[in-house]
């Protein structure tokens, strides 16, 4: 597997992607990053959770360095145009991050607020600009901006920008940019007309994608268990005694939930580490190398903790709270039956929220999970009326396969269980709509991983405007 040592990226960015517990490229990452060193344009078909932020901001900085020179008054020399405001946000969150070592200037240009801070920001020059396109255009218009030095482009999430509108803008932010630039594009969907787009603004790009999730989900026997909330630490450790487990992979929703967890397995004499960004890059490597051995059977992790994990033999999946993300779900689960093997995915359900999250789960993939009640009779929360899945499944979302009533039991059942199959995901997907990106949360099914947002700055209100040495 890639690493990111492979790029020979400055040491600076290798630096910062060290203190952020990067290990392992993302697919994206390990696709797109090779190819834009190269100077190449590209045009990527991945979402938001897949971490393409780095995939655009990693290599455009390493370019930066290689020729380190102040940019003039009044000029970008790198324009990433986003959709939103949040998500503007988040990217020059990420370039910032990433940059940290390297003095970068960098600011936003979004609209809702007012412009003269951004005029200011702008006004001796900055190296990284991520803007709106409306925005962006008001100061190019205002005589505040000239976009005659960009050397690289990044459009990100142009099928949305489609969506909202902005294909004019864009168009007419295009005609101002000098021909000779670096371009990277991308879109979690490729229907004609954004792929007319692409062509249009992009010079013999690369084209990137991340694979579809495979089919493995479908050789995954899924139970749902309903909980009472205090009751998932003694319900979890009964379950870990209780099923044949080689490997079990815990998740949790937050880092403070995975050592609490680790604890109380520990308690019920259950040996088990937890993983997640708080934890030193030493202490990671060190824990999966004895989840690996086998010496610890017992996983606990965050989402994208998670992620680099690969390891094959995990029997068992076991949501100790389940994801507000759908697709998230998708991708935990598929973290067992690896390599031909089968797997069990358990979750346990407390309360109307991770009701409603179950009921998310359903409708994406088409499949109705038999509950397992075992919450103590009298405290059962009364629960919101279920919504039936409909068709296409969330607006926006991939397809999934129908495959009602299938029935995936498999292997030795020690006890009572019901199970359901996942359907098989299809690939990419040509339809424009999709979920609305809320930071950083939006995901979806088409990219085998697919990250989340944790413990994210929230520094981007603030222009990080430093000047380089
Ligand atoms: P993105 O898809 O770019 O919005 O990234 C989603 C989240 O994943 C962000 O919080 C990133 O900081 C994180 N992330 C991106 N790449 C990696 C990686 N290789 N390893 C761990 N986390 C990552």
């Amino acid at each position: 597997m890639t690493s990111f040592q492979d790029f020979n990226l400055a040491d600076a960015l290798t630096r910062a992607l060290k203190e952020e517990n990067y290990t392992t490229p993302t697919p994206i990452q390990a696709q797109t990053i090779p190819i834009a060193l190269q100077g190449r344009d590209v045009i990527g078909i991945a979402q938001t959770g897949t971490g393409k932020t780095a995939s655009f901001a990693l290599p455009i900085l390493h370019r930066l360095l290689e020729n380190r020179i102040k940019p003039q008054p009044k000029t970008a020399r790198v324009l990433v145009l986003s959709p939103t405001r949040e998500l503007s946000g988040q990217i020059l969150d990420s370039f910032n991050t990433y940059g940290r070592h390297i003095r970068l200037s960098s600011t936003l240009a979004i609209g809702g607020v007012p412009m003269g801070r951004q005029v200011r920001a702008v006004m001796q020059g900055v190296e990284v600009l991520v803007a709106t396109p409306g925005r962006l255009l008001d100061l190019v218009q205002g005589n505040a901006l000239k976009l005659t030095q960009v050397e690289f482009l990044v459009l990100d999430e142009a099928d949305r920008m489609l969506d909202m509108g902005f294909i004019n803008d864009i168009r007419k932010i295009v005609a101002k940019l000098p021909i000779k630039r670096q371009t990277l594009f991308f879109s979690a969907t490729m229907p004609k007309d954004i792929a007319e787009l692409a062509d249009s603004m992009l010079r013999d790009p690369a084209r990137v994608a991340v694979t579809p999730v495979s089919s493995t989900v479908e050789r995954i026997a899924q139970r749902v268990i309903q909980v009472d909330h205090s009751a998932k630490p003694n319900l979890l450790a009964q379950l870990l005694k209780d099923e044949p487990v080689n490997r079990a992979l815990v998740f949790t929703r937050t880092k403070h939930g995975a050592d609490k967890v680790v604890k109380s397995l520990e308690k019920a004499g259950i040996p088990a580490q937890a993983i997640h960004g708080n934890k030193s890059q030493n202490h990671r490597e060190r824990t999966l190398a004895a989840f690996r051995t086998g010496e610890i059977r017992t996983l606990v992790a965050t989402d994208i903790a998670a992620r680099g994990i690969d390891v094959d033999g995990v029997s068992h999946v076991v949501n100790f709270d389940l994801p507000n993300v759908p697709e998230t779900y998708v991708h935990r689960i598929g973290r067992t039956a690896r390599a031909g093997a089968e797997g069990v995915a358990i979750s346990l359900v407390a309360g109307a929220d991770e009701l409603s999250y179950l009921r998310d789960i359903e409708r994406l993939t088409k499949v109705t999970l038999p509950r397992e009640d075992r919450r103590t009779p009298g405290l059962r929360e009364a629960a919101p009326p279920a919504k039936p899945p409909h068709r296409g499944g969330r607006p926006g979302m991939q397809n999934a396969r129908t495959n009602e009533g299938g029935n995936a039991a498999k292997g030795p059942r020690r006890r009572r269980r019901s199970n359901a199959k996942v359907p098989a995901l299809p690939g990419n997907r040509q339809e424009p709509n999709r979920p609305s990106q809320g930071g950083g949360k939006a995901g979806s099914i088409q990219g085998v991983a697919f990250l989340h947002r944790e413990g994210r700055p929230k520094n981007h209100a603030h222009n990080r405007n430093q000047r380089p040495n």
